[in-house]
Formats: structure tokens, C-alpha cells, sequence
């Protein structure tokens, strides 16, 4: 997987301070994309060693709420194993922290996948859906546009119907 980049104090998506990782790569090619740039999957760099102690040392200070996974896309087969490997060396550090993550897959695309959804059912919230450009909304929090939801995961598999953290 490529990454064009880390953010270390972002407040623009998600809740709290974050940690941002812009995953590389994204197959869906939505009209009015806020970021072509990282629909390619060899734009920035190889996410390797020095990139995941970033995040770690990044995610550190108690001011930082937790990690949010956007790009690109981070459910594209060639990202999906590292995802994964992050997550779960993000969970085995700090465990109290959240994990936000983006998709431009639906919850019902990505539940049909069994790879896609052991990565969300590891996350805490997922904002889901292609950028639609005629719903595009500049009020909205954390996205782009009226049809993507922000999930709170958990509860959604508890319950078995979709739980909104916000409208
Ligand atoms: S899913 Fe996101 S990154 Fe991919 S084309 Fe749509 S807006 Fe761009």
C-alpha cells in the first residue's frame, strides 16, 4: 500500500484530535472527488516501518482521541492487508483510543465481503458511501455529502440495523 501522508492534528475527521493516515488508491473514481490525486495506488510513498512508528508515536499524547483511515480508499484488495495489520498493531497499543475509518463502499457493499468487513467490525466508526456530488453539503461534519452515514460500528452489529453517531 501507498500513502500520500500522515496528519497529526486534525479535527476535520472525526471526533476530537486525531491522527489522519491517507491511504493511496481508490477504484470508485466519483465525480468531483475531493482528492484524485490519491485515487492512484502508487501515489506518495510504500507505507512501511518508519510510517507505522509515525502513527504510533503520533497516536500517543492522551490529547489524541485516536486514528482515522481515509484516502483513497482504504477497502481496495491491494490496501486491505495493511489496513488490517495496522489496525491491529493500533489496537494492541492503545486500546482505549477510537478508530474512524472511510470507505466510498456502502455498509451493505462492504458486509457482503468477508475481508472487508473483519477490517470494519475492528473499527469503531465508519463513514460510508461514494461522494455524491449533487447531495455535496459544506455544513456537513466529517463528510462530503447527504447519502454517506456515519456508523457507529459496534452498535450496528449489535442491534443489526444501522446506528448513526450523528445526522
Ligand atoms: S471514494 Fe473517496 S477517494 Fe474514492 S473517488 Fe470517491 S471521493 Fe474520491
Amino acid at each position: 500500500m501507498y500513502y500520500s501522508g500522515i496528519t497529526t492534528c486534525d479535527i476535520a475527521n472525526g471526533t476530537g484530535v486525531r491522527v489522519v493516515l491517507w491511504c493511496s488508491g481508490c477504484s470508485l473514481h466519483c465525480p468531483g472527488c475531493h482528492n484524485p490525486e490519491e485515487q492512484s495506488f502508487v501515489y506518495g510513498l510504500p507505507f512501511g516501518e518508519l510510517a507505522m512508528q509515525t502513527l504510533i508515536d503520533s497516536l500517543a499524547p492522551s490529547y489524541v482521541a485516536g486514528l482515522t483511515i481515509s484516502g483513497g480508499h482504504p477497502l481496495e484488495d491491494w490496501n486491505a492487508p495493511i489496513v488490517q495489520e495496522i489496525i491491529t498493531t493500533v489496537r494492541a497499543h492503545f486500546p482505549k483510543k477510537t478508530i474512524w475509518i472511510y470507505s466510498g463502499l456502502t455498509w451493505e457493499e462492504i458486509m457482503k465481503n468477508d475481508t472487508y468487513s473483519a477490517i470494519i467490525e475492528q473499527c469503531d466508526v465508519l463513514v460510508d458511501g461514494r461522494f455524491e456530488l449533487d447531495k455535496r453539503d459544506i455544513t456537513l461534519a466529517f463528510r462530503g455529502s447527504i447519502n454517506q452515514r456515519i456508523i457507529d460500528i459496534k452498535q450496528t452489529l449489535k442491534q443489526n440495523k444501522i446506528v448513526e453517531v450523528m445526522k
